[in-house]
């Protein structure tokens, strides 16, 4: 479904929902992690693209402070104040929104209430993070109707806080960034120490495979804070050793690392090789880039995928199966898992014109392994979140 093609089933829907035409529109994508894993919180890099599918987020005011607001896709109905916004425990969908209300509420003396609909063709937790779609689409709808000009990192902090504070979801910055700073056939990088925004060129011969595996680790969350202690415990070491200043793994080097890795626990000094390895392949990656090197580009997803299994053990079986299937058919560029792993997915680097032959072939070696297929759905770099003209679908229809 294209972007248009959204907007004008939205606006239909919204109308027929609340029999009124809507006043504001915005547009969000979902994004993809391409190079960089678990840098974020070390204060490091990330290359990461907004991609051809998101979420449309329609309003109109109403006169007093009641907000409506409906899941498109669901056809279900959440009402709550805009003066007192309060997590939802019927409608979990709706926390995302109500949070970012919240965010854009604060911004202004007195929050208004408005009818709401949100329609999507980002799928709900496949890592695509349907979850910023949904808070960047409002954020920007919302702000449009309450007459607020947030920047762009702000609205990246009211998506992140209402998913920390209302959804429960203690994530980074870098899936709101993505959606927000996203170009067509370009990459995004940040820098999650300035929080400075730049895009690199990606070019029109690549298209990402993305392939769901539906794994999940059950002890995701205890995996996950355990590898933050191991790179803060690494990060303090390398404070003592290093006649520099260290306040986060981002300061330390790969040749670094190997000579001072050895004053150090061995398991924090392996997890810690993973995010200073990726912050270097994401310098290099962005220069592949800059050359117009897909194919070396593509390698150091390989390496970052290693990086995965031998140091940071955030891989499983089912991403490994995906990757070693890449490995095996020559037209891939590169591949890698995407995210926090545990399970998940991972992204495949290919040429767009060999989408469908690359995805047969994935689809054929990851169920002889696996036993069962993967979801793989085509993705392209593709342009950020921003205003829809709400007039356009009422004239196309
Ligand atoms: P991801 O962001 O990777 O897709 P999350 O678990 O972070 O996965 O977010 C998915 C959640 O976001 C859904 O379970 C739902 O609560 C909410 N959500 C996002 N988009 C929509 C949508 N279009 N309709 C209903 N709920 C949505
Ligand atoms: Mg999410």
């Amino acid at each position: 479904m294209t972007k248009d093609t959204l907007h004008q089933k939205a606006a239909a829907k919204f109308r027929e929902a609340f029999e009124r035409e809507p006043a504001v529109a915005a547009y969000a994508p979902g994004r993809v992690e391409v190079l960089g894993n678990h840098t974020d919180y070390n204060e490091g890099f990330v290359l990461s693209a907004a991609i051809d599918c998101g979420t449309c987020f329609i309003a109109a005011p109403t006169d007093g402070t009641t907000c409506r607001l409906v899941a498109g896709d669901l056809m279900e109905m959440a009402t709550f104040s805009a003066e007192r916004p309060t997590p939802s425990r019927r409608h979990s969908w709706a926390n995302y929104v109500i949070g970012v209300v919240a965010g854009v509420g604060a911004m202004q003396r007195r929050p208004k209430g408005f009818d709401g609909l949100f329609l999507s063709n980002v799928p709900l937790g496949a890592g695509l993070s349907s979850s910023a779609a949904l808070e960047v689409s409002a954020g920007m709808a919302l702000s449009a109707l309450h007459g607020v000009t947030p920047s762009a990192l702000d609205l990246a902090r009211i998506g992140q806080r209402a998913e920390h504070d209302y959804a429960g979801v203690k994530c980074g910055l870098l899936d709101q960034i993505s959606s927000l700073f996203g170009e067509p056939d370009r990459l995004v990088m940040t820098d999650f120490r300035s929080l400075k925004v730049e895009t690199v060129p990606l070019g029109t011969d690549a298209a990402f495979l993305m392939c769901r595996t539906h794994a999940r680790h059950a002890l995701v969350d205890g995996e996950y804070n355990a590898r933050r202690h191991h790179c803060e415990e690494a990060a303090r070491h390398f404070a003592t050793v290093l006649p520099h200043p260290v306040t986060a793994l981002r300061d330390v080097s790969w040749a670094e690392w190997e000579q001072h890795r050895d004053g150090l626990n061995p398991l924090a000094a392996r997890r810690a090789a993973h995010p200073i390895g990726e912050n270097d392949r994401v310098r290099r990656g962005r220069q592949c880039l800059a050359d117009g090197n897909l194919a070396a580009f593509g390698q150091l997803m390989y390496e970052s995928h290693e990086s995965s299994q031998k140091y940071f053990e955030n891989s499983c079986e089912q991403l490994d199966a995906v990757v070693a299937a890449a490995r095996q058919i020559p037209l891939v560029l590169g591949a890698r898992l995407s995210g926090g792993g545990f399970g998940g997915s991972a992204v495949v680097l290919i040429h767009p014109r060999d989408v469908e032959v690359v995805s047969v072939a994935l689809q054929k070696a990851y169920q002889k392994v696996i036993g069962h297929p993967c979801d793989i759905r085509a993705i392209r770099a593709s342009g950020g979140a921003h205003m829809l003209d709400v007039t356009a679908p009422a004239a196309a229809s």
